[in-house]
């Protein structure tokens, strides 16, 4: 492999196993991992403790435009570790409430703007691993790898209700599957970068694929071409 450090972008439904796979290809790569999806739901903690109107778009873009979010390195449970403001909100902005209201808040333009610029300048000078919903689409189209995760709904939700269990929060399997269901509605549906494949993103069904096999899959083909 050159020294050539390029960028990687992987998209996909909630489930299907975008940030562990992204995490571990970019500590096999010595890359840095952007979690797009933990900047959304860092915003969306914020507007929750300040008690803001999710469907005022006006007051959640300005928020955004005052907010602080940073990723850094690695937190619980291997996944990235966030700062809100300064504040290590990690463990909060995988709860329940957060997976709630989250589509709600990234599907505002004035946020997805003020997050994609953020994005795009962490990104600046490759090297990077970044997963999302719109990251082949709209934050890095001109990524030299791009990815699109799928997996069947319920395996999704079995992956979903594990990594909730690991975190504390016990929920029924059945209200696992309609919330990530209803998120992929609300992600796919939303005016403003729906969560959609790129013409030139290579799909992976990870149904019944191991990390293992999807990262080694993934490696294949970044080594082979850098
Ligand atoms: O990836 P994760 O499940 O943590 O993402 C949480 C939510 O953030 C998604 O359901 C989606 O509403 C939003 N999101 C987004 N665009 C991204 C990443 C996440 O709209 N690039």
């Amino acid at each position: 492999m050159s020294g050539r450090r390029v960028t990687i972008a992987i998209d996909g439904p909630a489930g299907a196993g975008k940030s562990t796979v992204a995490r571990l290809v970019a500590e096999r790569l010595g890359y840095l991992y952007i979690d797009t999806g933990a900047m959304y739901r860092a915003l969306t903690l914020k507007a929750l403790e300040r008690g803001e109107d999710l469907n005022d778009g006006e007051a959640l873009s300005a928020l955004a435009a005052q907010t602080d979010i940073r990723l850094a390195g690695e937190g619980p449970l291997g996944q990235a570790r966030v700062l809100l403001d300064g504040r290590d909100v990690s463990a909060e902005i995988r709860s329940p409430a957060v997976n709630g209201a989250v589509s709600l808040v990234a599907q505002v333009p004035g946020v997805r703007e003020a997050l994609v610029s953020m994005q795009r300048r962490l990104a600046e000078g490759g090297g990077v691993v970044m997963d999302g919903r719109d990251i082949g689409t709209v934050v890095l189209p001109h990524a030299e790898f791009k990815f699109f995760l799928t997996a069947a709904l319920a395996e999704r939700a079995r992956r979903r209700a594990k990594d909730l269990a690991a975190q504390g929060h016990d929920e029924a399997l059945p209200a696992i599957e309609e919330e990530v269901a209803r998120r992929d509605r609300l992600d796919s549906e939303r005016a403003v970068s729906p969560l959609r494949q790129a013409e030139d993103a290579e799909v992976i069904d990870t149904t019944s694929m191991t990390v293992d096999e999807v990262v080694g899959h993934i490696l294949g083909r970044v080594r082979g071409l850098t």
